[in-house]
């Protein structure tokens, strides 16, 4: 027979694992909410602010993936370790998601010291890993809100950690972000963004424009790079820069792309057979299988001939799964399309990737071409490029050219292909044809004289 005692402890015991993480031991979701209501109580009468912040590790899950299972456990344990020992006796931190962890302040007070705060973590769980005879690195984003007032409860307090914390993350890795109303109201703006783009999507409403890409010796247009554009009735027109990674972000872009592509190739059917079709793809459609399948069923039903088009990836693409995008790569390229390395020089460049992989071109991002003038740097940059190019046998395209003397110093150079508002800016399908028109117009002059 159980005694009363025993009882009382078998339920607390129960209540105990309820409120507990049973992998590292901190507290769970639950313990993390029911501090943050009680110390809410207690500020009742008591002005003084506190903090909550949610932790997110970083690129948790390929290493996930790469080291197993139980090596993912283990660094979550050891994440845990680091982040218990680094509390004070106040503070709270609990495991809240699979690789999320909520740290609670009550003594901390100002959204400066809430961010050092966060940065502390931050460093401390950027320190190597044991991973049996190995050792791995993580880095974490952290998001923070402040309690001010009285009406705040615990859930609009984490929501406001977990918008901050969206904001650290699309930023970059190991960031801090500390809520502001700003936040909120961009927040709803890529939400209103969203569902815009969404009913856009579906009604067929994104279109492609197209931009010619010319040798630059003779100046004669050799292809077009498709860009999606779209006006939405309330919002206007809204630039790709901004829609393109909103799609990305809540998976509309594989649609999207899917659209402009066949919109794209059934008005490159019209043009002379010579000219190819450049098209850009997303980082996240190259890590989606479909992706080639899609595209590979669009080119059947317009039928565009697969040799014409040209797919534009950056070194962010490549990255994420290198194995799946090449696989996609190799699919597309098995068919004759041809594959080029988009905005080369930004971004996290590795001189390794062009070893790994091989493209068929290379597009000189912008940056360099609008300093190529006056800035030494820039000229060694692409004379460098260049080099490399012609050594691993891939075509050239300088991006952004602008001015005469751009394109001249480039033909010095010796790169062969150019595109700019120097030679026009991405116009619709009809202007496309007008152009084209046109262009065909100056070479039967050209030929008469
Ligand atoms: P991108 O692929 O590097 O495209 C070149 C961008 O540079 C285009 O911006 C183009 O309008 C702009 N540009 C071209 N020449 C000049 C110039 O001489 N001066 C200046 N200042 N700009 C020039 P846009 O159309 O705003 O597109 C921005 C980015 O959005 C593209 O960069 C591409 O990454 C993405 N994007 C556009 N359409 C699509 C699409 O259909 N699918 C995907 N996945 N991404 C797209
Ligand atoms: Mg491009
Ligand atoms: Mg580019």
């Amino acid at each position: 027979m159980q005694t009363s005692f025993g009882t009382g402890q078998a339920n607390r015991e129960s209540t105990d694992l309820a409120f507990t993480d049973p992998l590292t031991g901190l507290g769970n979701h639950r313990r993390f909410f029911d501090k943050v209501d009680r110390l809410i109580s207690d500020r009742a009468d008591d002005p003084a602010p506190f903090t909550v912040g949610i932790l997110d590790l970083d690129g948790f899950k390929p290493i996930n993936d790469l080291f197993g299972h139980k090596a993912g456990d283990d660094i979550l344990i050891q994440v845990a370790m680091r982040l218990r020992a680094s509390m004070d006796g106040h503070s709270t931190v609990c495991r809240i998601g699979a690789d999320e962890f909520a740290f609670l302040y009550p003594m901390v007070f100002s959204e400066d010291a809430a961010a050092e705060k966060s940065r502390m973590l931050i460093e401390i769980l950027s320190a190597p890993y044991d991973v049996g005879d190995r050792t791995a690195r993580l880095s974490a984003s952290v998001g923070c809100s402040l309690f001010y007032s009285g009406d705040e409860t615990t859930e609009i307090l984490i929501h406001k950690a977990e918008t901050a914390l969206y904001h650290a993350k699309r930023s970059g890795r190991g960031r801090v972000v500390v809520y502001t109303r700003e936040m909120e109201e961009a927040a709803k703006r890529v939400t209103r963004i969203e569902q815009a783009l969404r009913r856009a999507v579906s009604a067929g409403e994104v279109e492609p424009h197209f931009q010619p890409i010319v040798d630059l010796n003779t100046r004669r247009t050799i292809g077009f790079e498709t860009l999606a554009r779209w006006t939405d009735r309330d919002l206007g027109a809204v630039p790709p820069t901004v829609f393109i990674p909103i799609a990305e972000e809540r998976g509309i872009i594989g649609p999207l792309s899917q659209l402009v592509l066949r919109k794209a190739t059934e008005a490159a059917r019209s043009w002379p057979k010579d000219l190819f079709l450049s098209f850009n793809l997303s980082p996240s459609q190259l890590v989606d299988q479909n992706t080639g399948l899609h595209i590979l069923a669009i080119l059947d039903r317009t039928g565009f001939d697969p040799r014409r088009l040209e797919i534009e990836i950056t070194e962010t693409g490549l990255m994420n799964d290198p194995a799946s995008a090449e696989k996609i790569v190799e699919d597309l390229r098995r068919v004759g399309i041809r594959v080029s390395l988009d905005d080369f020089g930004t971004g996290q460049s590795s001189l390794g990737r062009l070893r790994e992989f091989h493209f068929d071109k290379l597009k000189i991002d912008r940056a360099f071409v609008s300093s190529i003038l006056d800035d030494r740097p820039s000229e060694h940059i692409i004379r460098a490029i260049l080099a490399m190019c012609e050594g691993l046998g891939m075509d050239v395209v300088a991006e952004g050219i602008e001015e005469e003397a751009q394109a001249d110093r480039l033909v010095q150079f010796g790169c062969a292909g150019g595109q700019g508002y120097l030679f026009g800016k991405p116009v619709d399908a009809d202007a496309t044809l007008g152009y084209l028109r046109d262009s065909f117009r100056g070479a039967l002059r050209a030929k008469a004289i």
